[in-house]
């Protein structure tokens, strides 16, 4: 009896010494220590031993039993250190990594020229009003001296709510809500999205307008030269040319339309002037009096002009892009130049 006790001891011990993991170390203890295991088989049997033997080999079955049982739990805190060690190896944090940063969104290239334009013509004393894009038929065209039926109209198809009611085709319509709001002197600039029926590589059914005009007692053509000049030379920098060529607008008498010299060949000519060496970035003119009357200026005493240019077409200068449909397509690599 005594030397089976001893061969099972030996033999466990070597098995528990071997187990690698968890699981093994609780078959075992099943094995030996659980209600069909071998040690429990043994302990059964003393039943049939002599009244001498018997607490004899109790005693050694008991020594077994707690040494099985503390070899077991020692391995099992061993094995369960093992594993967190490894689990830290594995999952190391190293803080002396850099941080990961979030990545940063920018602004539209169109945000961007909004806000240079707006902040040069700040500096000249503009002050910056918005408008509805859902517009009046009045405030759009008839008070800008667009009767109904009148040619000038065509050039500006747009989008109708109903009769009375359409998307702005520009942004002029901000000059006449001022001018009924406040009395002269004003100076505005106004950014914002204008609509129009077109669809092509230079035109988009929705684009951007920054408008621009002063009112005030003794306001001159050469006022509104200088303003521009200085504006122009502001934003594509110092020595560029500026001219100005005679043209219609209903709202301005008399109207021109605004020149840079070409900021690819700097006037030498090229493909993006189409060698004329000039760039058209601007309308202008001065206001007419059948404007000043819709909004209850008198024509007699005050004077003024106004300007008007569209965003993309800066931008695209400014930036050297080539197809205005990049502005709109929302490409990751095409705005993050920006
Ligand atoms: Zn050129």
């Amino acid at each position: 009896m005594k030397e089976q006790l001893d061969g099972l001891l030996q033999a466990a011990l070597k098995e528990i010494d071997g187990a690698g993991n968890e699981e093994a170390l609780q078959e075992l203890r099943i094995k030996y220590l659980g209600k069909k295991g071998e040690l429990t088989a043994v302990m059964k049997g003393l039943g049939s031993l002599s009244a001498t033997e018997r607490p004899v080999v109790g005693q050694m079955a008991n020594a077994v039993k707690d040494q099985l049982e503390s070899r077991l739990e020692e391995k099992l805190t061993q094995v369960r250190d093992a594993n967190k060690r490894e689990k830290l190896q594995r999952e190391r944090l190293d803080v002396t990594l850099p941080g990961r940063r979030l990545p940063y969104g920018s602004k539209h290239p169109i945000t961007l020229v909004i806000e240079e334009i707006s902040e040069i013509f700040a500096g000249l004393g503009f002050q910056v009003a918005e408008g509805p894009e859902v517009e009046l038929d009045f405030y759009n065209f008839e008070a800008l001296n667009f009767p109904k039926d009148h040619p000038a109209r065509d050039m500006q198809d747009t989008f109708f709510v109903d009769d009375s009611i359409l998307l702005r085709t520009h942004t002029s319509p901000v000059q006449v809500r001022t001018m009924l709001k406040h009395a002269p002197p004003v100076r505005i600039i106004s950014p914002g999205t204008v609509y129009r029926c077109d669809s092509d590589a230079t035109h988009s059914p929705m684009f951007h307008q920054i408008e621009g005009f002063m009112v005030d007692t003794g306001v001159t053509f050469g006022d509104l030269k200088g303003v521009l000049t200085t504006f122009l030379t502001q934003y594509f920098g110092k020595g560029i040319g500026v001219r100005l060529r005679p043209s219609f607008f209903p709202f301005t008498e008399p109207s021109a339309e605004v020149d840079i010299a070409c900021v690819m060949c700097r006037g030498k000519g090229c493909r993006v002037c189409k060698q004329s060496g000039w760039l058209e970035i601007l309308g202008a003119g001065m206001i007419d009096p059948e404007v000043y009357r819709h909004v209850g200026y008198d024509p007699e005493t005050i004077s003024g002009f106004a300007f008007g240019m569209g965003i993309e077409r800066v931008a695209m200068l400014k930036y050297g892009i080539g197809d205005l449909r990049l502005f709109f397509d929302n490409d990751v690599r095409f705005l993050q130049q920006f």
